[in-house]
């Protein structure tokens, strides 16, 4: 067996080192040879793993301890055995502070192809708007939009025919290039070949080395019931294609809705206005009213209903995209004024204001009315119709 290296060595701290350097020696340590940063390389594991267990012993006060007087042997088989990095993360993730890994390795990490990182295609969007009968109902909607295909005439190489792609000089191929920026080593994408790993010098001449061309695709959409503006649909793996053999992006349907003329949405519910007469309001009434999907439907306005009142019309709302249940539909009733009467209907209305001694403006002359008078009398007769009361 190998003599094991001091543990203070290993994270390059004095015996006396506070808790917090001996954590940021190792944060340090582990993020300069993380295997993210170091693929393929051995060595770079072995110092993780060495940081790790120097990290694990000098961490805890009492394991210190015994190491301080008793060296190895004091702590020896009391450590985790670690496998591999994502194991190691898995012991000390708390001491990055949530975050500075999570931010480094944790996203974008692709599943690796032969050692090179793979990315996602990007996600496409798309429009679709819905009459709000649709949204209700649910519908199939077909969708247009563009997206990249790999080149016919290359195959995707980028390359023209009888040329082959070359190995990226800045990166060697792997596509990421380790990049310092002070004491944090980060891998990033190479910027000389954007992670192909390849570089192409005599282009494809029908997509200009691009190794896609853009097609318009066409997709019929299952959008189901109940979606409301700003949700959106997924189809999976529909979007652009990974630029390095990863997995297809997601195309996103985004859903907008037309103005009802009848009904207004709120949510799961439906709100409709309805007019209704003087005398239905104060007589009480069945009224017909519209549903959005089922037709009309029968509503007793009670006597006494006052402009503005509202109804409840249980489960004619929208339905729960996910399935649970139905909203309600709210009617809204306000009193319709006629702007026109029949001569009967005045009559009546002005006998109903006598009776109700209500003030009401007089009788509006017709024009030649007005001219007979004017020819005929004295023209004193400005208020004779005010009653006084
Ligand atoms: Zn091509
Ligand atoms: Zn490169």
């Amino acid at each position: 067996m190998a003599v094991k290296a001091d543990y203070y060595e290993v994270l390059g701290v004095t015996r006396t080192a506070s808790g917090d350097e001996i954590a940021k020696a190792y944060r340090k340590l582990a993020i300069k040879y993380h295997p993210d940063s170091n693929p393929d390389d051995e060595n770079a594991m072995l110092k993780f793993k060495q940081a790790a267990e120097a990290y694990e012993v000098l961490n805890d006060p009492d394991k210190r301890n015994r190491y301080d007087q008793y060296g190895h042997a004091g702590v020896d088989g009391q450590q985790r055995q670690y496998s591999d990095a994502e194991d190691i993360f898995e012991a000390f993730g708390d001491i990055f502070g949530g975050g500075i890994f999570g931010d480094i390795f944790g996203s974008g990490r692709g599943r690796s192809r032969g050692g090179r990182r793979v990315s996602k295609g990007a996600d496409i969007k798309v429009q679709v708007t819905l009459d709000l009968e649709e949204a209700a109902r649910g519908v199939e909607k077909t969708v247009l939009f563009d997206r990249r295909e790999t080149c016919e005439t290359c195959q995707g190489s980028g390359a023209a025919a009888g040329s082959q792609p070359e190995r990226c000089g800045r990166c060697g191929g792997h596509g990421q290039v380790v990049q310092q920026a002070g004491i944090l080593r980060v891998q990033t994408t190479c910027p000389s070949c954007n992670g192909a790993g390849v570089k192409i010098t005599d282009p494809c001449r029908s997509c200009r080395g691009q190794g896609y061309q853009s097609r318009r695709v066409e997709l019929d959409v299952n959008i189901p019931a109940g979606v409301d503006d700003q949700m959106r649909v997924r189809l999976t793996g529909e979007g652009q294609p990974s630029p390095n053999g990863g997995p297809a992006g997601d195309c996103y349907c985004f859903i907008s809705l037309r103005r009802h003329k009848l009904f207004e949405r709120d949510g799961e519910h439906l709100i409709l206005k309805m007019p209704i007469s003087y005398t239905q309001a104060a007589l009480g009434a069945e009224i017909e009213v519209p549903t959005l999907v089922d037709g009309a439907h029968l509503l007793n306005v009670p006597k006494g209903t006052q402009s503005g009142e509202v109804f409840k019309v249980r489960g004619q709302g929208m339905p729960d995209p996910h399935g649970r249940g139905k909203g309600d539909m709210y009617v809204q009733t306000y009193i319709e004024v006629p702007k026109k009467l029949e001569q009967r209907q005045e009559e009546l209305l002005r006998e109903l204001a006598e009776l109700e001694h209500t003030n009401v403006s007089p009788h509006r002359k017709s024009f030649l009315e007005s001219i007979r008078d004017y020819l005929f009398s004295s023209g004193d007769d400005e208020n004779d119709a005010v009653k006084e009361k």
